[in-house]
Formats: C-alpha cells, structure tokens, sequence
C-alpha cells in the first residue's frame, strides 16, 4: 500500500517526458520503447517494453518523498536479493553501474528513476478482498512457500550492515504505535467514536510499550519489506517473487509474517494458512517463542495503520472501504488486546495434550484437525484463532447458541433460588404445566431427569415394572445413552456389553432402500420382522416390556419409512402387552417442523416420551413425560428422586426455551426452512453423482454420499464435512454406512444463513465429486 496519491506535483505528461529523457542511461533508445502507465499513486510505475527484450518495470518517484540515500537502501537491498537467488525482481544497472539515476522535473526537483524485470505470466498470489471475504482459493501450501522465501529474505537482511538501510522510515514502535506513525494516524479516523478512540489508544499505547521492550537486538529487527500482503507476491509457474519494496524499512522481522496473513484472519482456513506460513518460515529460520509472544503487538499494530492510512484520504473509497470492513476486526483486536484473538497451533495441541492427559484420548473429538471454540452467538461459533463457523449441526442451543433470554432467566433465577425438588417451588411447577401443556392427553405427567440418558433409563424400568417384562425392541442402529441397561441395547455405537439377551433389535424400513419392493411390501417384511422379534422374546420367558425408539431414525440415517410401518409396530407392541417409549432426544422440541413431537408424525400414542438434549438449550435437562396411570403406579412402588432434576435454575432455563420457541415461531422456521433447504438440495443430489437421497424432516436433513458406482461411501461424506469445515460451516454424519451428512443447525437459522448453509454443500459436493474415483461398474 502507498503511502500518498498526493501527485499534484507532476502530471502524467511531465512524468513521460521525463523517463523517455532517461531511458538512454540505461542504454534504452527511447523510440523502440514502448511504455505503458500501469499504476501512479506514490510513484510513477511503467511497463516498459522493446521488440526482443524482456519487458521491465520502470518506477519514476514522486519528487521530494525520498532521499537519494533512502532509494539507493532499497535498490542495493534488491540487488543483494536478487545476487542470492531471493525470489525478488532483479534491478537493472544504468550504463555507469548505478542502480538508479536522477531526472529533473519542471520544477528542478530531483526525482529518482529505477529499472526492474517485469515478472511476465505472473498473478498476483492474492488480494485483500479474497482474504477479508474468505473466498480466496488458496492452499496452506502456497504460505508454506511464503514464510521459506521470506525467512530467506530475513537471513540476508540479518547480514546486512545498518548503514544500508537506516535511512529509510523505521517500522519501530514509534512508527508503528506512537504520535506520528508512518502511515499516518489511526485515531484520526472519522467512523469511531469516543470511546472506540479511547480503546483503540490505550490498546496502542500497550502494544507500543510491548515492542520497546522486545527491543532492536539483530535477530529480531532489521531491513524488512514492510508491506508483505499476498497482492505484493507474484506468482509464475509456481514460483514466487516477492515485489513492490516501497515500504521497506527497518522494523521487526515479524511484521512481515503477521502482514502476510493480516487480511486473511476472517477466512475460514486462516489457523491452516497461519500454520503453514510459520512452518515454511521455521524451515529456514529460527522463529522463537519471544517472537510469538510480540504476534498480537504486532498484528495490532498492523491493524491500526490500515486505519492511519484510511484516515489521510478520508472520505475516498479506499478509505471508505476500511472503515467499513476493517475498522470493526481493528477495534475488536484492541478490545482483546493483550490476549490476542487466537491461539496458535502450537496452543491448541497443549490444550489437546491437556484434555489427554486428563479425560484420556478415547472421548470423541470432531474432524481430523479439532477445532478449539473459544464463543458463540445463535447460529455463528467462533474458534480460539478468530475463524467464524455457521453451525450446521448442534441440536442442543436450539434457540441459538448463549441465547440471552436462556441465560439471563438462568441468572435471575440462581441469584434468587436454586435447590432440589424435595421443597415446594414455583418455577419447576410452572415448568412442568407449560411443558405438559405441549402434550395430547392422555400424557399429562413428568419424570425430570437430567439426560437422555436418564429420561431413557428411567422410562425401561417403568415400562419393566408396568408390564412385568424385560423385553425390549430397538431398531437395529440406534443409540438411547450410556447407562448399563442402555449400553446393552445400542446397535447403533461401540459398546463392550454384549446385546442384552433380552434384546431384539429390528431393521427400520427405508423407501431410498426398499431393494425393489413396493411400500406395502416393504412395511410388511418389516412388520413381519417386528412379530418375529416378539415371539422370540416371548418364547424365550422375557416377554414384551418396551419398544424403545426414536421417531426421527436420527442415527439410522434418518430412515424414510414407509406410511403405516411405525403405526403397525405400536400396534404389535401393544397387542403384546409391550409400552411404546418415544425417545424425542433428537426429534422433540418442533425439530420436524411438522409438530412439538416426533411420535406425531406417525399418528402414534406412545406411552412413554423421553426428552433431553434440546430442552435446556445446552443446560443439562431431562425428562419422561407419560400418562397419570403410568405414573402413579411407579410412584407408589419407588422413591423417585433425582437431586439435579427439575432445579429451580433449570425450569426457569426450561420455561425460557419454550417462550423463545413461541414467540419467535421456530416449529414454523424449521418447517419452512426444513422445506427451502430440500427443494435446493434435491436437484442438486439429483445432479451430482455421488449424492443419493435426501433425507430427513424439517431442520434436520441429509444427503447421502455414494461412490459413483451407488455404494455408500464414508470417506465421501467425511470429505464433503472437511471441505465444508474448512470453508467454514459445521456439519456431521450419520447411518450405519457413515454417509448420511447430518445437517441440523439450531432452531433459529434465518434464510440467509441455510442458503450459506446449502452453498457450502454444494461446493463441498463438486469438489469432492471432482475427486471421486471412477465407477467400478
Ligand atoms: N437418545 C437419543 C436418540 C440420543 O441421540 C442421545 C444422545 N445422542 C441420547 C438418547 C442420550 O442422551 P444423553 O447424551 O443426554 O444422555
């Protein structure tokens, strides 16, 4: 970036003469030149070419801005770059070995004129906007290549002696953070206000006192380029040059890495690009932990002179343009100052080593490269190095991740009471009545539990004691918690308890798979399998007590079942004596849409309905709504007590959700959004050929990944979750192939949001398409 357009001095016109005047210092007959203005803003910059030489670049300095000496510093310094094979433009030397001369302009002003090769077939490796909009393409690689070219850069500046290049503007803490710094400076800003002034100062201040004391020891300060952002590295044929040496100056190696990465904070990859730049640089030179520590100095400071530099063409587009996208990450660098916004990697695998050695390494973590979040807000999580996330995937802030009214009902009510339930209190009643209130009869009672697990746990050993069987149906991938009864009934995960004898799990029909059968025929193979499952257990003295499922066949992948299927099923559990438990885990709270609960979709009456997750939006909260006879019955036979349950501070949680679901209609968001987001991806599934169906209900919706022969294909699907990941939007997967992506974002979604949702599945999707091995058959 430039540090004037201030051109007033000279006209475009003058600026010609006076190089085609000094072409012949160069051996250049001015005639056979071609020259062609490409930029002028500090200085004149041409393109200059000849029949049958290369092209070069001419600059022409706007008179009075340097010194003879300030030029020659960055001309040697080039030279010296270039003699070493540094991937920078090679300068040219005039007929008298100098590499640059003097031209007198109109007004007998000295301006300087210098030479360089023109970098042919080359583009630029990247721009402001791709890195501040995200939508740059970049690979990590392509830093990787930066930070060696530039610790190569840094080596031969560490050699070079200071009077070489001291004369030129010092990127030092004065002339980054003090009064006067050299782009000018940023509380002269229009666009902030007092206090954002005042923040942004006292930010400066401290960083400025950070530098000083960092100091000017020769490893860590000396010649740099000073303005090292991906527009000024041209690539060509994968090799970089390093150009524009305008600012180049003394000050602190590391400026140079935080500039480079500066305008990609926002993107997505920014952790992989910032990794990658300090990994290539560390390749060639030693970067230590001193040097890190300065990062957040620095990377204000960096910040604030884009500001600087907007506020001396105020009221210009440029400046127009900073105000508006950058001033905003500026301000928030400030207010986290000195903590600094992200971790490095290197933090993130002591956290990761943390976690290891504390819950051990076998607790799930999600994607290859875990992502450490430092905050939330509705749909948006933000991670510990600044990368934003669209969450595409968590059921449980179902109004919106740190949802205010949540937390300030969770505030008000722990500063006024919270304790068990064995006392008389307002809030667990009122709770109870409104959650019940969202139930047909005749389930009109409530169990508070904590979990699903809970919820579930508990709902077998009403139904166990009700019926006086131990027998239960489950689908045959599912999973309902981790107690022991559960764990011996999970088809659906790794568990080390064998299947429960008195365990049958049944295949849940799906229409995407019907194997050629028609849905009559298919509900009646399944239904046939459900009858054999219940002979069996009857034969074998267990008897029926419970079929235990969830009305969604979340984890099955969520399965299209045919019309009637799980009517039947209840049908045939009831016929047997057996209770249906609906575990609404994943399906209650409207997720569908369609209505509050699941087992509605199927026009089914279960006996038993098992609540977690959702109902406390991330609070932990649980329950097992059933009918007056089934609870009294367990009641008069067992103590049901459960300290957490039903807490004051949790029904008051409980009561904000359901408010927060009613006023902002989220039954009729997923419903219409649910819809939005079928009707984008069902023609795009049915165009790619590795997705198969599309599946699910309402705000809880996949696609499968297939190979293009039709397989499933988990390494697929675990693909497209990456690459979506990595452009910044969470999802997961489900199914008992491991190819259903699993999107289910909280409730409170908007348009704009799902349709960034939708697009990064449909790039996602062709990039992995793109990828994808050749059909087999
Ligand atoms: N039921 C279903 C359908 C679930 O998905 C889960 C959790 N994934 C549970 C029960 C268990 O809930 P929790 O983890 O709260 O114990």
């Amino acid at each position: 970036m430039d540090t004037t357009t201030d051109l007033r001095s000279i006209t475009p016109a003058e600026a010609d003469v006076l190089v085609r005047a000094a072409l012949p210092a160069y051996g250049i007959d001015p005639d056979k030149a071609v020259l062609e203005m490409v930029k002028h803003r500090e200085n004149f910059v041409y393109k200059l070419a000849r029949a049958g030489e290369p092209d070069l670049v001419l600059r022409l300095h706007r008179p009075g801005l340097r010194t003879d000496a300030q030029i020659g510093a960055e001309m040697n310094f080039l030279a010296a770059a270039a003699e070493r094979g540094i991937a920078v433009p090679k300068a040219l030397r005039a007929a008298d070995g100098s590499l640059f001369i003097s031209a007198i302009d109109g007004f007998g002003r000295c301006c300087q004129i210098d030479l360089q090769e023109w970098i042919t077939g080359s583009a630029q490796m990247g721009s402001i906007d791709e890195g501040l909009f995200g939508t740059s393409t970049l690979e990590p690689a392509a830093f990787r290549q930066l930070g060696t070219e530039l610790a190569s850069l840094h080596d031969m500046a560490e050699e070079l002696d200071p009077r070489d290049w001291d004369s030129r503007g010092a990127w030092d803490a004065a002339g980054l953070t003090g009064s006067a710094p050299l782009w000018g400076d940023p509380l002269a800003l229009s666009g902030m206000d007092h206090a954002q002034r005042s923040l942004l100062r006292g930010a400066l201040d401290a960083a400025g006192a950070e530098l000083a004391d960092f100091g000017t020891a020769g490893d860590r300060y000396g010649p740099i380029h000073a303005d090292l952002t991906p527009e000024n590295v041209l690539v060509a044929d994968g090799v970089l040059r390093v150009i524009d040496f305008d600012d180049f100056g003394p000050g602190y190696f590391l400026f140079d890495l935080v500039t480079a990465l500066f305008w990609y904070q926002p993107h997505p990859r920014y952790g992989e690009f910032h990794d990658a730049l300090l990994a290539g640089y560390r390749s060639v030179r030693e970067l230590d932990r001193a040097h890190l520590l300065l990062w957040p100095a620095l990377r204000l400071a960096r910040g604030a002179s884009y500001l600087g530099w907007a506020a001396e063409r105020d009221g210009q587009p440029d400046s127009e343009f900073i105000t508006e996208n950058l001033l905003p990450l500026v301000l928030r660098l400030a207010e986290n100052y000195p903590k600094g916004l992200d971790m490095t990697s290197s933090d993130t695998d002591k956290l990761l080593a943390r976690r290891h050695a504390t819950i051990g390494t076998h607790s799930p973590l999600f994607y290859s490269e875990p992502i450490s979040l430092a905050s939330a807000d509705g749909v948006w999580l933000t991670a510990a190095d600044g990368t934003r996330y669209l969450d595409g995937y968590n059921n449980v802030p179902h109004v919106g991740h740190c949802n205010p009214v949540v937390v300030e009902a969770a505030r008000a009510q722990g500063m006024t009471l919270n304790l068990h339930s064995r006392y008389l209190n307002e809030p667990m009643v009122d709770y109870a009545e409104k959650l019940l209130a969202t139930f047909p009869a005749p389930l009109e009672r409530v169990f508070f539990t904590n979990t699903g697990s809970e919820s579930n746990e508990l709902a077998l050993r009403v139904a166990r004691q009700h019926t006086g069987n131990r027998g239960v149906l489950v689908s045959d991938f599912s999973y309902h918690g981790n107690t022991t009864s559960l764990a011996e009934l999970t088809t659906g995960l790794a568990v080390r308890e064998s299947l429960g004898a008195h365990v049958r799990p049944v295949h849940i029909p799906d229409l995407d798979h019907a194997a050629g059968l028609d849905e009559d025929a298919l509900t009646a193979r399944a239904l046939a399998q459900v009858e054999e499952a219940i002979a069996s257990l009857q034969a074998a003295g267990f008897g029926l007590s419970a079929v235990l499922l969830d009305p969604l066949f979340s984890t099955e992948g969520l399965n299209r079942v045919p019309r009637g299927y799980v009517a039947g099923l209840v049908q045939r559990v009831h016929a047997a004596g057996g209770l249906v438990i609906s575990d609404e885990v994943q399906s209650g709270f409207g997720r569908t849409g369609e209505s509050m609960w699941g087992f509605s979709l199927h026009g089914i009456a279960p006996d038993l309905v098992t609540l977690g997750k959702p109902m406390g939006n991330g609070h932990p909260m649980g329950a097992v709504v059933t009918t007056t006879e089934l609870l009294e019955e367990f009641g008069a036979h067992n103590m049901y007590f459960n300290t957490f349950a039903g807490n004051p501070v949790s029904a008051a949680i409980g009561t904000a959700v359901l408010a927060v679901m009613g006023e902002q209609d989220l039954m009729g968001n997923s419903k219409v959004l649910g819809a939005r987001a079928k009707q984008a991806l069902a023609p795009m599934a049915a165009a790619s050929s590795i997705a198969g169906a599309v599946k699910g209900t309402g705000l809880f919706f996949g696609v499968e990944i297939n190979h293009p022969d039709g397989a499933p294909w988990a390494d697929g699907a675990k693909a497209v979750i990456e690459h979506m990941k990595s452009h910044g939007v969470l999802v997961s997967r489900i199914g008992p192939n491991d190819n259903v992506l699993k999107m289910r974002p909280p409730m409170v979604i908007n348009t704009g949001q799902l349709d960034l949702l939708v697009a990064a599945f449909a790039n996602a999707l062709a990039s992995v398409e793109a990828g994808a091995p050749a059909p087999t058959t």
